[in-house]
């Protein structure tokens, strides 16, 4: 017979196969069997075992529940899902085991603790029927949106910007297995996305309902799933579902996003070296979250994005203000994850201090706005009051102090209930004249080492040493021997003790209730205290942009329409901050109509790249709404940002970099329009010389020769052969970066110069790189016989072909076996191959 707590606990972990069962047991969480073993190695925690009936034992181990939150994201977060038990009844209450019961089971995309601050932590859910839908949530802030799209590419787009923890699919939608890839999925039957769950949480959104069908399909799968993993828990700070149109925001694709290192940077992750570094000054979790929104979806409409710039030009031009709002918001807590676990019943006493101090701060941000000349701002000011007296209540209602257990009192405020402080009064009342009683006790007796104690078992007792036996007076009740001493009541002792214990008692419980009914309260705010949280994280951003603009010497860029896009003297954000002060070269750029395309050419290093990310930065920057670094910048909006740059990272995936690398322009070619920007970084580099010449040749022709395909490029090459073709089409022109010659060295200007670049000093710049003299000499000898044997115009006839290494690739391969490797043999014909073969051994 197993003992009935393990029975019981049998019959939970039945529900739950596929989690790993936190079963809570006093102040801890145990793990048994299968459970325990899976866990303690990742949670590095001590793996013991637990009698459980029979003499058989099963392994176990445990973690605290007040410190559950850092164990439990750890266990989800590497892939498992944890479903946690609580004792669902008050333990005096129940005669044997205590009641149980699963209250929520946590996945990936349900976890709320221990969730990066900063950013968003989605669970999103996907549904097909003639369109895609998508729904996504962010559990913790209650943040929910929906989006539809005919276009599965727009979907991937979407998804990888949102970058859900984890995927809610139908069974139909998991077997498309590429789709996802890299993402936790989970999957629940057509059911599940059927039914009225969602117009019935969100009246009064019927309209979107209507509109977007497949995304709705996706809500309800998404809610439906929640509510199946936390029975019992109505999410009321999930106030309403949002969406978007794609024709409010600029749609970067992930490729644009990651070589444009928005929000991530390419080498690994975390933030630095990113746009996002150098804009986030913001003092508050959700204006961190909120300016990271704003980085991943430009705005498109004009009126939108001068309203941004008009708010940040209010805020630079009164430097008091912005410094006296930096200090305001520093002091504001994350008010949308706070109302998150309101709603879940999880935030505590210090939560609801946070929260009041928070909210305590809104008449003074009132006052300092309203006394202000930002006119922008000052129209925020009537959305930020009304809620004075439901404060006052919460500062008077909550110990400053509180402690994190909401079961042990403590945490109302002297004054804020007679009731309270009545019982309080009697049973500190009782310990003072316990401590009285002791000090009597010690005189009347004799007994200088009397002690009056307290256990569980018998209360209050009275406690004398043996060797004092003889001294203890007669009315003395005996109740226990120890080693030493022995412990007695008296019948006034009792008296007391019923009184101060039932004091006590009464009054954790009425503590708990009171706290329980401000939560409540506080629950019932939901909305506005939301809305308050949106507009600060809004305040947040727009001090964040203009401290950043200051501090960095940015301007307002013009917004324009004509089609041109005119920068003098631009930086790139992001370099410029790496570089000492003022070494950073700015550089001027000019795209219009007509002279759409531009060429630029020059060494390796010289500064293309930099150049181009520059100009696609400023472009974005402005339509975030944000100060550029330039002298002065006129952008006419562009609808989208394209950007293939340098070698991808996808080789951990299985394509070639060459694949990649047409994969994108092929994407850039697809969507493109005649107003978007390109950057295009070198194409066709990972393929031999004629190949990726052929290819880069007819992408430009195909971006220059349509008239009414005009998008602004900017491609950066070394195949000096295109600089030609500034004389065929009139759209395109040439730059180069300019280097300057010292003997056998060159210098980099870091200058961006009209026209084209004379050479490409390949074997200087592999000097500065390192490479040893002797190879230098013999790739300098080798560039002269090859440039030798190239007519003098145009491109090269080969006595072989000749393959383009990375300059900074290890040489892995004799260059001849590398030739031969990639020859055309399916391609080549029997007297091709022959040929070729006697070339060969004349070259060797
Ligand atoms: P390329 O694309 O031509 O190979 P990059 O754009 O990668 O060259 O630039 C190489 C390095 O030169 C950068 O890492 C940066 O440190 C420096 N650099 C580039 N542009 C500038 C500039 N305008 N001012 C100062 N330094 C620059």
């Amino acid at each position: 017979m197993t003992t009935p707590m393990m029975q019981q606990y049998h019959l939970i972990k039945e529900k739950v196969p596929d989690a790993i069962l936190f079963f809570r047991l006093g102040d801890f969480y145990e793990m048994f069997g299968e459970d325990a073993e899976v866990a303690a190695p990742i949670l590095q925690i001590a793996l013991t075992g637990r009698d459980a009936g029979e003499g058989k034992r099963i392994p176990m181990c445990g973690v605290p529940y007040h410190a559950v939150d850092n164990y439990l994201s750890k266990l989800v977060k590497s892939g498992h899902k944890v479903a946690i038990c609580e004792q669902v009844e008050d333990a005096k209450a129940s005669k044997g085991i205590v009641k149980r019961d699963i209250i929520r089971i946590v996945s990936p995309g349900t976890l709320t603790e221990a969730v990066a601050e900063r950013s968003n932590h989605y669970l999103a859910s996907i549904y097909f029927a003639d369109h895609w839908g998508l729904a996504f949530l962010d559990l913790s802030t209650g943040e929910f949106t929906v989006f539809q799209t005919a276009d599965v590419d727009v979907l991937l787009t979407e998804i990888s910007r949102i970058n859900p923890a984890e995927l809610l699919l139908t069974p139909e939608l998991i077997k498309r297995t590429k789709l996802w890839v890299g993402y936790y999925c989970t999957v629940r039957d057509r059911k599940t996305f059927d039914g009225n769950a969602i117009p019935e949480h969100f009246p009064g959104q019927e309209s979107l309902f209507r509109e977007f069908p497949a995304a709705t399909r996706a809500a309800t799968g998404l809610w439906t799933y929640l509510l199946e993993t936390m029975p019992g828990v109505d999410p009321t700070h999930i106030v309403e579902i949002k969406t978007y149109r794609t024709e409010r925001w600029m749609f970067l694709d992930q490729w644009t996003r990651r070589n444009l290192e928005l929000t991530e940077s390419l080498r690994g992750v975390g933030k630095k070296g990113t746009l996002l570094s150098v804009l986030d000054l913001t003092k508050t979790a959700f204006g961190g979250r909120l300016l990271r929104h704003w980085i991943d979806k430009p705005l498109l409409l004009q009126d939108e994005i001068e309203g941004r710039l008009d708010s940040i030009q209010e805020l630079i031009s009164d430097s008091f203000l912005r410094k006296d709002l930096l200090k305001l918001l520093s002091e504001v807590y994350d008010l949308e994850r706070l109302m998150g676990k309101v709603s879940y019943g999880t935030a505590n006493a210090k939560d609801l201090l946070s929260l009041t101090q928070t909210l305590a701060l809104l008449p003074d941000l009132c006052s300092l706005l309203s006394s202000s000349r930002a006119e922008t701002l000052k129209t925020k000011v009537p959305m930020l009051g009304g809620l004075e007296t439901f404060v006052a209540k919460l500062k008077n209602a909550i110990n400053p102090a509180p402690p994190i257990s909401l079961r042990d009192g403590n945490i109302i405020k002297t004054g804020y209930s007679r009731e309270v402080d009545q019982l309080r009064e009697i049973a500190s009342g009782g310990k003072e004249w316990l401590a009285q009683l002791e000090n009597a006790e010690r005189e009347r007796t004799g007994i200088r080492s009397l002690k009056i104690g307290y256990n569980k078992i018998f209360g209050y007792y009275i406690e004398v040493t043996h060797a004092n036996a003889h001294l203890i007076p007669k009315e003395y009740q005996r109740k226990q021997t120890l080693a030493n001493a022995e412990r007695f009541i008296t019948p006034e002792l009792k008296d007391y003790e019923l009184k101060i214990v039932g004091a006590e008692e009464k009054l954790k419980d009425l503590e708990y209730e009171l706290f329980l009914a401000l939560r409540e309260e506080v629950r019932l705010q939901t909305k506005r205290i939301i809305q308050v949280a949106q507009i600060l994280a809004e305040i947040d951003v727009f001090v964040s942009l203009s401290e950043v603009a200051v501090r960095n010497h940015y301007v307002r860029p013009q917004i324009k329409n004509d089609g041109e896009i005119l920068i003098t003297e631009g930086r790139h954000p992001v370099v410029e901050e790496m570089l000492e002060q003022n070494l950073f070269v700015p550089n001027d750029t000019h795209l219009s109509e007509s002279q759409h395309l531009a060429l630029i050419t020059g060494p390796n290093m010289a500064g293309k790249s930099t150049y181009m990310r520059q100009v696609a930065l400023i472009v974005l920057m402005a339509h975030i709404g944000s100060f550029v670094p330039a002298k002065n910048a006129g952008i006419s909006l562009v609808d989208r940002i394209f950007t293939r740059v340098g070698a991808s990272d996808d080789l951990a995936a299985g394509q070639s970099t060459f694949m990649v690398e047409m994969q994108e322009v092929a994407h850039i070619l697809k969507y493109a329009s005649p107003k978007s920007l390109i950057i295009l970084d070198e194409i066709g580099r990972g393929t031999a010389t004629y190949d990726g010449l052929s290819i880069a040749w007819a992408v430009t022709e195909h971006l220059v020769k349509h008239p009414e395909f005009r998008p602004k490029t900017l491609f950066a090459t070394h195949y000096h052969e295109l600089t030609q073709l500034q004389d065929e089409f009139a759209g395109l022109f040439n730059l180069h970066v300019g280097v300057k010659e010292r003997g056998e060295d060159i210098v980099f200007l870091h200058k961006i110069l009209p026209g084209r670049a004379d050479r490409s000093y390949g074997i200087q710049v592999a000097r500065l790189a390192g490479l040893p003299p002797e190879l230098l000499q013999r790739a300098k000898t080798l560039l002269l016989e090859l440039e030798s044997a190239e007519p003098a115009h145009a491109v090269p006839a080969p006595p072989a072909k000749v393959t383009q290494f990375s300059l900074f690739d290890e040489p892995q391969m004799h260059p001849l076996l590398q030739e031969i490797e990639l020859l055309p043999l399916d391609d080549m014909t029997a007297r091709q191959a022959l040929q070729y073969l006697f070339d060969l051994q004349e070259r060797i």
